[in-house]
């Protein structure tokens, strides 16, 4: 039996055990740190409250074919030269002929002064609960505290994370002022963008739609203001001070920590791979997803990570381990986007879609189009119940 030991069940490990189920004398292992898969292009909405957590998760357990084992356990090490696995907790190693490393993203924080103590991250479904639960509380406590930091928000960087969540916040202030009863000319929504243009990739006048739909509704996007320094009580650009009780932290997302633990050569926690997908010298480890830095023979240049990308990638991981079963060539790794879409809440947004972006899409159209594709990719990963739960 050929062991194939899959690392992480984020979009792109499980897609390669999926592609990978079925193959004669091959058995698979999925290690995962929680029980759970959740859908990381939603997290900002339960940070913001606008969703549940129960409706971005599955149990992993329950959407696997019972050949598969499935442990839940936390992945310290990887060596490749002994090809082994370490687990916390677990005092032997595990052993594998063919590993596929999809550990996902953390936060990035660039070192920045009082990022990691005093700014919220937004990595997982734990940490997307603690933004929710601090920014009720901080909303919820203004009434006895009368301090308007209290109805001070910050949101770090205005990449596609903060955009999109910006566009829920918004979307929910309006119902958390009358919950609470605040005054709502107090309530400040700041976004303070390092780069002197927000969301770079997408058409300028689709940008220009995004930052005035959030204007209209009350947040305000600083561009060209670098953040050096968070403080309890705000964050710091150069001379100026912005003041918040509760600060956002999404200026950005590096490879999960294992990697550097592990020695790989990486950069952010992401090792430059072969066109194959697969480790330097090294055919039998494959490295994808958010953990991964792939050439894109066209540009030369790397490929961003996005959940599409990170699916496709499994997909070819399946047809190159099977290529080398086979005793055949692998091939390398080519993509083609299918489009962008980044949503300003649960009813609008924008999109590129098509040959290089060629179709513009903005409004609430978006918003649906968003929706179809969240839908079919938890329905894939699995199956219908699924995504008839989340859809309920
Ligand atoms: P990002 O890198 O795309 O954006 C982070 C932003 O923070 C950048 O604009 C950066 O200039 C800014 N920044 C960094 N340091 C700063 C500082 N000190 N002060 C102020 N601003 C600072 O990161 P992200 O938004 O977390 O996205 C991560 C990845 O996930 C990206 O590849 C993105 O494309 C992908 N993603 C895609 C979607 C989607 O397709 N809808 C949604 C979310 C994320």
């Amino acid at each position: 039996m050929t062991e194939v030991v899959v690392l992480g069940a984020g979009y792109a490990g499980l897609r390669a055990i999926r592609e990978l189920h079925g193959m004669p004398n091959v058995h698979l292992t999925l290690i995962n740190r929680d029980p759970y898969h959740y859908e990381a292009t939603a997290l900002h909405t339960v940070a913001i409250g606008t969703n549940e957590p129960d409706h971005i998760t599955f149990d992993i357990k329950q959407a696997l074919p019972e050949d598969v084992t499935f442990t839940v356990a936390t992945v310290t090490k990887i060596d490749v030269e002994a090809k082994t696995i370490t687990l916390a907790d677990q005092s032997q190693p595990l052993t594998y002929d063919y590993l596929i490393t999809a550990l996902g993203f953390e936060s990035e924080d660039f070192g920045i002064k009082g990022a990691d103590e005093y700014a919220l991250p937004l990595e997982n479904v734990k940490t997307a609960e603690a933004i929710r639960r601090h920014l009720e509380d901080r909303l919820a406590g203004y009434q006895e505290t009368q301090d308007e930091n209290d109805l001070h928000i910050i949101v770090c960087g205005a990449g596609f994370t903060s955009v999109e969540l910006l566009g829920e916040l918004v979307h929910r202030i309006p119902s958390l002022i009358e919950e609470y009863h605040l005054p709502a000319e107090l309530i400040q929504i700041t976004c303070l963008e390092a780069a002197p243009k927000v969301l770079p990739m997408f058409d300028q006048k689709l940008v220009d739609y995004a930052v005035q739909y959030l204007a209209d509704h009350g947040a305000v996007i600083h561009t060209s203001t670098p953040i050096d320094e968070v403080t309890p009580t705000g964050v710091k650009s150069g001379d100026t001070t912005f003041n918040a009780n509760t600060i956002i932290w999404t200026t950005g997302v590096r490879g999960s920590h294992v990697i550097a633990d592990s020695g790989f050569q990486q950069k952010r926690n992401r090792v430059a791979v072969d066109p194959t997908l697969t480790l330097k010298d090294h055919p039998e480890v494959f490295i994808i997803g958010d953990v991964s830095a792939v050439p894109d023979p066209a540009s030369g240049r790397f490929y961003p990570t996005t959940g599409q990308i990170s699916i496709a990638q499994a997909t070819h991981v399946a047809k190159n381990l099977r290529a080398q079963l086979d005793g055949n060539a692998m091939t390398p790794f080519t993509y083609k986007s299918l489009g962008t879409v980044c949503s300003l809440g649960p009813s609008v947004g924008i999109a590129e879609l098509g040959d290089r972006g060629s179709m513009k899409l903005r409004g609430r159209k978006v918003s649906l189009l968003k929706k179809m594709v969240n839908d079919r990719t938890i329905m894939e990963e699995s199956g219908v119940g699924n995504m008839l739960r989340h859809l309920s």
